[in-house]
């Protein structure tokens, strides 16, 4: 079986054939940088992440390209709140972005284009339309003529009436059609604008990304990714600019990742109920934030709570502490090729699971089931003394870990160097206080007490006992 995706323009799961056999296309809608992400923002880039990595596990090479929406409305009237240039304050953000990406072990895009560095771009895109008659300009600003795409409304699936009764249409009574919209805004005073033919001004958010997915992909992409709130208009706007300008599809397959809800809304910014990546970040490991938002299958709703994320917590630690017993078998091979086991088959059987649910459409939910029902097995078999051969324990053990990496869910790598970071610093400490005993015979109490002060400033607080010193962490 190959992997089937959900197309959100056919809305059917389909065989998933890219233009390039070994190579995969991918443009991700990234943040508009006008303040740190929230879980609902991580629950679509981490998604985008694990789609990903499973293509390459699967064998593909992938380019990802996420672009960074630096200049918009909202970036702007933040900026002036602030009272910082649009500039800084996209800038903060930006690199904000890259750290919190990085914390949630988000493997950076190939390209991670910037809409302020791609200008020229946008505006021969929008001058290609204009020659094509598919675009007007109304005192410096430049629209899209919407009804001369038939296609108009394929994505969202919405007939012209219902993109008129449905859509927060912006009133303004210069544009022919209501549901047209700018791809060029003619600058307005204290504002960053660009000089473009029809004056200065900045390009819509829109144009950004037709701009910057062909720029850096072709004029046809194999996958578009975005939150499902993209879909209507923005994604709609990108195809019908796109495939106007260049006569090819935009985009084979569309990929819509569902909202996170927290109390049954959606989580937003508009909503002022949302919890930033930072903070959850600070209060859970990594690997319970990626294993609590992939628990759900990307196309439907999650919710954001203490019980689910006390839940991914569970399994985050039985999943270690299953790896960490398995892990001294690790490098066994098999001495007999005729052995068989029980836990042998549930090691094949968790890898066909696996790979099966992940080729229906990205399910992560029912792979993590995969998973965790092997690491079942393994404490039984564990405890069962039951004579399963070290082999199988290694075959298990790697099986596990590969899975794993692909969802993200555990590294065996970064949990060695973890626990060699700690070795290392307790040895430093314990060398500390070796130096500091031997001060204080020699009645050096300043060396003594400068060796205490430092370490407590560093929240290691020393007791002195009749059996020598002893240290603990204190926060
Ligand atoms: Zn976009």
């Amino acid at each position: 079986m190959g992997i089937k995706i959900y197309n959100s323009l056919s809305r059917q799961m389909e065989d998933f054939v890219p233009l390039n056999p070994e190579h995969v296309s991918i443009y991700s809608c990234g943040p508009t940088v006008y303040d740190y992400i929230h879980m609902g923002n991580a629950r679509t880039a981490l998604v985008t992440d694990i789609i990903r990595r499973y293509l390459e596990y699967r064998g593909y090479t992938v380019k990802l390209v996420q672009n960074l929406t630096d200049i918009d409305d909202k970036i702007i009237n933040r900026a002036a709140e602030l009272g910082v240039s649009a500039k800084q304050l996209a800038q903060q953000n930006g690199d904000a972005f890259f750290e919190d990406s990085q914390r949630l072990g988000i493997h950076p895009a190939d390209v991670h284009p910037k809409a302020t560095e791609h200008i020229p771009e946008m505006i021969s895109l929008i001058q290609t339309l204009l020659e094509k008659g598919v675009a007007y300009v109304i005192d410096g600003s430049v629209y899209y003529r919407v009804n001369r795409f038939d296609s108009y409304g394929k994505l969202s699936n919405r007939k012209p009436e219902d993109l008129l009764a449905g859509a927060r249409v912006e009133i303004d009574e210069r544009k022919e059609d209501p549901r047209d919209f700018d791809m060029w805004k003619a600058a307005k005073p204290g504002e960053p604008s660009w000089e473009s033919p029809w004056g200065r001004g900045r390009p819509g958010w829109h144009i950004e990304c037709s701009a910057m997915a062909m720029k850096h992909l072709g004029t046809t992409l194999d996958i578009h990714v975005g939150g499902e709130d993209l879909r209507f208009p923005h994604h709609e706007n990108e195809i019908a600019q796109s495939e106007m300008a260049t006569g090819s599809t935009f985009a084979h397959y569309w990929i819509h990742i569902a909202f996170l809800n927290i109390d049954g809304r959606r989580m937003g910014k508009s909503e002022h109920n949302f919890i930033l990546l930072r903070d959850a970040l600070d209060n859970y490991p990594t690997e319970v934030i990626r294993h609590f938002l992939i628990s759900a299958h990307y196309r439907h709703p999650l919710d954001y709570n203490r019980e689910s994320l006390m839940k991914s917590e569970g399994a985050f630690r039985r999943l270690s502490n299953c790896l960490d017993a398995l892990k001294k078998y690790d490098g066994q091979l098999a001495t007999d090729e005729t052995t068989t086991s029980p836990l042998q088959h549930a090691v094949q059987e968790m890898k066909s699971q696996f790979t099966d649910a992940m080729d229906t459409d990205f399910n992560t939910a029912q792979a993590l089931g995969a998973i965790f029902t092997l690491v079942s097995e393994v404490n039984r078999s564990l405890s069962a003394k039951n004579g399963t051969p070290p082999a199988v324990f290694a075959q298990a053990y790697h099986a596990l870990n590969e899975t794993c990496q692909v969802l993200g869910i555990y590294d065996a790598e970064a949990q060695d160097r973890d626990g060699d970071n700690v070795e290392q610093r307790d040895n430093l400490i314990n060398l500390l206080l070796e130096i500091r005993q031997d001060a204080r015979s020699r009645k050096d109490w300043d060396t003594s007490d400068k060796i205490r002060d430092r370490l407590k400033e560093l929240d290691i607080e020393i007791q002195d006992t009749r059996e020598g010193a002893t240290w603990k962490i204190v926060s």
